[in-house]
C-alpha cells in the first residue's frame, strides 16, 4: 500500500472521523457509515461505532472545555467528520438547581436541564437535527426531511434554512398553531397529513425510498439519535464532572432516554467521569403510554396504541426504541410512569410557579411524573435528581388556555387600579382560605 501524500492529507477543511461505521444493535452485523438505519440481516436498528481507545487517548476535560459553547464541544463523540459542523449555538443550555420545586415536592437535590431555551427553536430536537444535517451534508444530500410530532419540524426547517438545504417536512395535521407557524416561518414545504404520527412516519419511509432525500429520523436516524447523547454529556460536565443518582426524562420514541444513558456510559468508558449507577425513570402521557403500560404489566414487548393526549410532541403510538427504553428503566432500577392531561397541565403550572420556566406539554408530563414518583417513594429525597425539560411552553399555548386566569382590565386611572388591586388581594386571600380548609 502506498503512503498517503501530504496533499491528500491536507484537504481544504479538516476532517477527522472518530467513528468507524455502523453496527446492528441486535445481531452485530457491520455496515459502512452511509444513510441506512435498518439491518439487512435481522431488521434491527443500526448504531454508530466509535474508536473509544483513540478517544481515551485524545479527549480530556480540558480539551472539551476549550471547545465551543455548544454541543460541538463534544464533536469527537458525534458521528460527523468535518471540523466545521453546522453550529447554530445548539446545546449548553442551563442546568438549574431547582430549590423551590424541590421543597414543594419534598426532595433535597433537584436540577432542571432546561432545553426549553435551546437554540435555535427552543426544544431538545435542535441537538439531533444539528448532528443529522451536518452528516446529511457530508453524505451529499441536498434535500432533507423528517416525520415530526412538531418540534422536529421546527428544528429541521430552521437548521436546513441556515445550512442552505432544501427542506420538506411532514407533520400530523392536528398540531398546535405554534408548532405549525414555527415551521412555516422558515419557508420549507410543509406536508400536514390527515393521520397520526405513526401514519406520517410510515408515509415518510416510502418517500425516503422513492425520493432519495435525507430523512433525519429515518435513513439518517443512526446519526440523528447520537445528538441526544449531548444531554448526558452536558449534565455530567455541569455537575462538575459527576453523574447524578436519578434522571427523569420524557419518552416519545424512547430514543432520547436511551441516549442520555449512552452519553453517561461513554464518559465513564473514556475516563472523564467516575462510574456510578444512575437510575433512569421515564415519563409518558396516559393518552399515549405504550412504554409505561408495558412497564406496568411487566411485559418485554410494546403493544402499539392510538394516541389521544394534549402532549402531542410525545404522541408516538409505536415507539421505535420502546423496548430499549423499557429495558433501561428495568436494569437501572428506575420506573416508567404516565399521567393524565389534567396532571400535565398542573405540571406545567407547577414548574412555572416554582421555577419561572414555561414548558410545553412534554415538560408538564415530565414534571407530573416526577411528582408522582416522589409521592410514591420511587425517588429517594436524598438522590441527586435531574429532570429534563425538553420543550418550550410558548409553542403549546392551547394546552393551558383557560387555566391561567385573566388579566384585570382597567381604565388608565389610579382609582381604577386601586379598586382592581383590592379585589385581586381579596381573591387571593379567598383562594388561600380554600386551600387551607
Ligand atoms: C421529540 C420529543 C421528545 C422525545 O423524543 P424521543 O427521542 O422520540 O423519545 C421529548 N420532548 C420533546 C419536547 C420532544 O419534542
Amino acid at each position: 500500500m502506498t503512503q498517503a501524500t501530504p496533499q491528500t492529507l491536507a484537504p481544504t477543511c479538516a476532517r477527522t472521523a472518530t467513528f468507524t461505521g455502523l453496527k446492528c444493535k441486535e445481531c452485530g452485523a457491520e455496515y459502512e457509515a452511509k444513510a441506512i438505519h435498518v439491518c439487512e440481516e435481522c431488521f434491527g436498528p443500526l448504531e454508530v461505532v466509535y474508536d473509544y481507545d483513540a478517544l481515551r487517548q485524545t479527549v480530556t476535560r480540558a480539551s472539551i472545555q476549550a471547545g465551543p459553547n455548544s454541543i460541538w464541544r463534544y464533536r469527537p463523540f458525534l458521528p460527523v467528520e468535518t471540523d466545521t459542523p453546522i453550529d447554530v449555538g445548539t446545546g449548553m443550555t442551563p442546568l438549574l438547581q431547582a430549590n423551590r420545586l424541590a421543597r414543594r415536592l419534598g426532595i433535597k437535590k433537584l436540577y432542571i436541564k432546561n432545553d426549553a431555551v435551546n437554540m435555535p427553536t427552543l426544544s431538545f430536537k435542535d441537538r439531533v437535527v444539528s448532528v443529522a444535517l451536518t452528516r446529511a451534508k457530508e453524505l451529499g444530500f441536498s434535500t432533507v426531511s423528517c416525520a415530526s410530532t412538531g418540534n422536529l419540524a421546527n428544528s429541521t426547517a430552521a437548521i436546513a434554512a441556515h445550512a442552505g438545504l432544501e427542506c420538506c417536512v411532514f407533520i400530523p395535521s392536528d398540531l398546535e398553531a405554534g408548532k405549525v407557524l414555527g415551521t412555516l416561518i422558515y419557508s420549507p414545504t410543509l406536508m400536514a397529513v390527515h393521520g397520526n404520527y405513526d401514519q406520517v412516519n410510515r408515509l415518510c419511509s416510502e418517500v425516503a425510498n422513492t425520493h432519495g432525500w435525507g430523512f433525519v429520523n429515518i435513513n439518517l436516524r443512526p446519526y440523528y439519535s447520537e445528538g441526544s447523547k449531548t444531554l448526558g454529556y452536558e449534565v455530567a460536565e455541569q455537575l462538575g464532572w459527576e453523574l447524578p443518582d436519578h434522571v427523569v426524562a420524557p419518552l416519545a420514541s424512547g430514543s432520547l432516554f436511551t441516549k442520555i444513558y449512552k452519553g453517561f456510559q461513554e464518559f465513564v468508558k473514556v475516563g472523564l467521569v467516575a462510574d456510578k449507577s444512575v437510575r433512569f425513570s421515564g415519563a409518558q402521557a396516559e393518552g399515549c403510554s405504550p412504554i409505561a403500560q408495558a412497564f406496568r404489566e411487566n411485559r418485554d414487548f410494546i403493544s402499539p396504541v392510538k394516541p389521544n393526549t394534549i402532549a402531542k410532541s410525545l404522541a408516538i403510538g409505536n415507539p421505535a426504541d420502546g423496548v430499549y427504553a423499557l429495558d433501561l428503566a428495568h436494569k437501572t432500577n428506575g420506573n416508567i410512569e404516565s399521567v393524565n392531561d389534567q396532571e400535565i397541565i398542573a405540571g406545567i403550572k407547577l414548574l412555572a410557579e416554582t421555577e419561572g420556566i414555561f414548558t410545553e406539554t412534554a415538560g408538564g408530563t415530565t414534571i407530573a411524573v416526577l411528582k408522582k414518583l416522589v409521592e410514591a417513594g420511587k425517588i429517594n429525597p436524598d438522590e441527586t435528581t435531574v429532570v429534563y425539560i425538553t420543550g418550550n411552553g410558548l409553542k403549546t399555548q392551547e394546552a393551558v388556555q383557560g387555566y391561567v386566569g385573566e388579566p384585570l382590565t382597567i381604565e388608565p386611572k389610579l382609582e381604577a387600579f386601586e379598586r382592581a388591586w383590592e379585589r385581586a388581594q381579596t381573591l387571593e386571600r379567598l383562594e388561600w382560605q380554600q386551600v387551607s380548609v
